[in-house]
């Protein structure tokens, strides 16, 4: 497969880290400013940070429609912690802008503020060595509180679900990117590669 481009969404938040993150796996990351550069990506990560702000940046950048449009017709999308928020379609408390695309509920800052960040080993599904525990971080980290019939869940911690996928968008609410771990942008890659497969209809010779 030749090296996939994923755009990270550059308005504010963990935008270099997952740059490195992608480069280790292979793949070219870019920092999207402008919704113009989304066309030269065939995935997008929306970073941690906050997602009021990311919220308000999407809509005054004019990338809001511009995701939702492409996301909903099969761009792989990859949230992290107040990415995985701006994916819900519903939040427990509060009123800011959303993609609203997955059919999750996400609680902000969902373990309080005596927990403000913590790391925990998690087993995740789907990733290559799944017996091998993942060493999550999680600041001011959301979690999913329902997932609706098509969402998988790919992992827990303390009984919530704190990563899920829902056919080509992927949620974590911790950072993968922060830790040396690369699994989870491969699995990332891998969903990237089904989407193209599913894009070649069968007949139309590839
Ligand atoms: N608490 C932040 C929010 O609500 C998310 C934190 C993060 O992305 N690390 O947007």
């Amino acid at each position: 497969m030749k090296k996939p481009t994923i755009g990270v969404l550059a308005l504010q938040g963990a935008v270099r880290e997952h740059l490195a993150m992608l480069e280790r796996t292979g793949a070219r990351g870019v920092a999207l400013k402008y919704p113009s550069e989304l066309h030269l990506c065939s995935g997008l990560i929306i970073p941690g940070g906050e997602s009021t702000t990311i919220g308000k940046l999407m809509i005054a950048c004019g990338f809001l429609e511009e995701v939702r449009e492409l996301v909903g017709q099969g761009m792989p999308v990859y949230g992290t912690c107040a990415g995985l928020i701006m994916l819900a379609s519903r939040l427990i408390e509060g009123d800011q802008p959303l993609l609203g695309l997955m059919d999750i509920t996400a609680r902000r800052n969902a373990y309080g503020r005596q927990v403000d960040s913590f790391e925990a080993d998690l087993v995740l599904k789907g990733i290559e060595d799944p017996g091998r525990p993942f060493r999550a971080v999680f600041i001011r980290a959301p979690w999913i509180e329902e997932t609706g019939p098509g969402v998988e869940v790919l992992g827990e911690h303390g009984g919530r679900v704190v990563m899920a996928r829902q056919d080509g968008m992927l949620v974590s609410a911790f950072h993968p990117e922060l830790t040396g771990d690369d699994r989870i942008h491969r699995y990332f890659l891998r969903m990237l590669e089904g989407a193209e497969m599913a894009e070649r209809a069968p007949g139309t010779g590839g």
